[in-house]
């Protein structure tokens, strides 16, 4: 069943109204990758009525209000990405495709999407519902944080947008609670998970500076930023004060556990396109996400340019091998299947089964897991891994299982019992034709700016990897991702850099990118005030050409 986005489809489930109405800035995808149609599901399964409207026109109020008023609440997401960095590149030219558009044009998705949804709705309906914002976009840009495309600090969208409610992470039990809450006439601000504007501030949250001095001061924002990311790793309740008022940030929601991840896994989704959104043309995302099956959440990366950290936090919970083994099952059983499992994944593909929390049973809160050496408190353990590849390669109509999310090499290195065989399986059966890793840098000055291993690291693994393919008798060969014009990085490093790629992994690498300075990264911090966490100051590219000249030094052909 999809979830309803018109009028008859709501008379046909007799519905006189929905509970909570979504509102995406990407077309509807009815599959688990799509947060909203994530959320909409797993609310109908707890009882609740809920509709999405994707991609609303907002310079005409017939989209946003063909479902009427919902009972309860809003729910407006930007899509899966901040809608800043679907609509422009990282040198802020405007995209011209969109895969997650009917049609494959970028014309739908307005910028800052998730303001100008809230304020559609703010103008469309006189009667007035809670509007709650979440996803990527809202999530990330909840406190004072770096905008690259207007290359100043911008305030909370919360307090920006005038919505009532934000919710960060993954946001099934706090938008549970929050729909109860309402529904019950009780009490949203005590929620887990969720931030709100306030007058007074609730005992024992930790202080940001204000937005106005993180405005006008980067040193006020580098330690606004070491402290966000260190209250987020002890999840602790967060505020900051803005225009007078407070933004509150509750301790963020509990992961669900792997019997819950289960459950909103194996929900009936129809992993298709809505009829209403396919009949305005083909939306590239489906081909992908349609045989791609997520085995677990997290990541204890921490790399310092990705959000996921500040999103879906650094813990691991993994999925039951039995019900990822049924969802491939249902998969192949269906009629057109043609035997290929797209991705069998997650943040990173080979943390899967190393469930552990960070601050209990003996793991610590703060330190990262796996920079800037491999802790040995880590369950570095890729077993669990390689008796789930084993068996889903057995289910019936399975021709090829493809693991295309990202894998870190160093946890392979660091696994000195299973790590081997983990490389031995997936170069043999899960891997075709090059196997994909993101070094993103080599020099240890750059890479340490990172919280990645350096370049002695990356050799290690060539040779293990050049050992395994040779016993093998396999054409496999690696291809590396870099990033260009990195915070401290200079056309000095890079010449070095490419200097080793030439002589050591013997390439010339097209698999780069130029930094991004994005919402709530560590990297986009140390963008902002060129200098680093502890202080120092770094040089940091920013002129256009020079930009893109970094990453031409990577990309351009040499003799090898
Ligand atoms: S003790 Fe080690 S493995 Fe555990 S959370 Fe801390 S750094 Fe990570």
């Amino acid at each position: 069943m999809f979830i309803p986005t018109t009028k008859k489809e709501l008379d046909a489930l007799g519905w006189e109204k929905c509970d909570i109405i979504f509102v995406s800035g990407d077309a509807y995808i009815d599959t688990y990758f799509d947060g909203c149609a994530l959320l909409g599901k797993y609310l109908i399964k707890q009882g609740f009525r809920v509709g999405i409207i994707s991609q609303p026109d907002i310079d005409s109020p017939d989209d946003i209000s063909r479902l009427g008023l919902p009972e309860l609440f809003w729910g407006v997401s930007g899509g899966a990405m901040d809608s800043m960095v679907a609509n422009y590149t990282s040198l802020g030219l405007r995209r011209k495709e969109d895969d997650l558009t009917p049609g494959g044009i970028n014309n739908r998705r307005p910028d800052r999407a998730v303001l100008k949804y809230v304020n559609l709705i703010q103008r469309t309906f006189k009667e007035k519902r809670p509007i709650t914002i979440g996803g990527i976009e809202a999530s990330l840009r909840r406190f004072a944080h770096y905008d690259s495309h207007t290359d100043k600090i911008r305030g909370s969208i919360l307090a920006d947008s005038k919505a009532d409610i934000l919710v960060f992470g993954m946001g099934e039990r706090a938008n549970l609670e929050l729909a109860n809450a309402l529904k019950n006439g009780e009490n949203i601000e005590q929620i887990r998970g969720v931030c709100y504007m306030s007058k007074t501030i609730p005992e024992g949250f930790v202080q940001l500076p204000d937005f106005e001095e993180c405005a006008v001061s980067k040193d006020k924002f580098l330690e606004m930023s070491k402290l966000f990311f260190r209250s987020c790793k002890l999840k602790k309740g967060i505020f900051q004060k803005q225009a007078g008022r407070f933004i509150v940030q509750n301790p963020p929601a509990l992961p669900l556990t792997s019997a819950e991840l289960d459950e909103v896994h194996e929900l009936d989704f129809e992993r298709k396109v809505h009829p209403y959104y396919a009949a305005m043309g083909e939306v590239r995302a489906l081909d992908t996400i349609k045989t791609s099956v997520l085995t677990h959440r997290g990541c204890f990366g921490a790399c310092s340019f990705c959000s996921i950290t500040a999103h879906q936090g650094a813990d691991i919970v993994s999925r039951s091998e039995g019900s990822i083994i049924r969802e491939i099952t249902e998969i192949a059983s269906r009629p057109g299947f043609n035997g290929v499992i797209s991705d069998l994944g997650g943040p990173t593909a080979n943390m899967y089964g190393m469930d552990f929390v960070k601050g209990e049973n003996g793991h610590c809160a703060l330190k990262e897991c796996l920079f800037p050496e491999v802790c040995n408190k880590l369950p570095a353990d890729h077993s669990r891994q390689i008796s789930l590849l084993k068996s889903v390669r057995k289910i019936k109509n399975i021709k090829h299982i493809f693991i295309s999310s990202g894998i870190r090499y160093d946890l392979i290195l660091a696994d000195r019992i299973h790590g081997e065989e983990y490389l031995r399986e997936i170069l043999t059966h899960h891997i075709s034709g090059q196997m994909k890793i993101a070094p993103e840098h080599i020099i240890k000055s750059v890479t340490d700016l990172m919280n990645k291993p350096d370049g002695k690291n990356l050799k290690e693994f060539k040779d293990l990897f050049d050992r395994t393919v040779k016993k093998l008798k396999s054409p496999l060969f690696l291809t590396y991702y870099f990033i260009a014009a990195f915070p401290g990085c200079t056309e000095r490093d890079q010449t070095e850099a490419k200097r080793f790629i030439s002589a050591v992994l013997k390439t010339n690498p097209k698999q780069v990118q130029i930094f991004t300075p994005t919402p709530s990264t560590e990297a986009t911090a140390l963008y902002w005030t060129e200098k680093s966490f502890d202080g120092r100051k770094i040089f940091v590219e920013k002129n256009f050409s020079k930009r893109k000249r970094q990453k031409e030094i990577i990309t351009e052909r040499k003799k090898l």
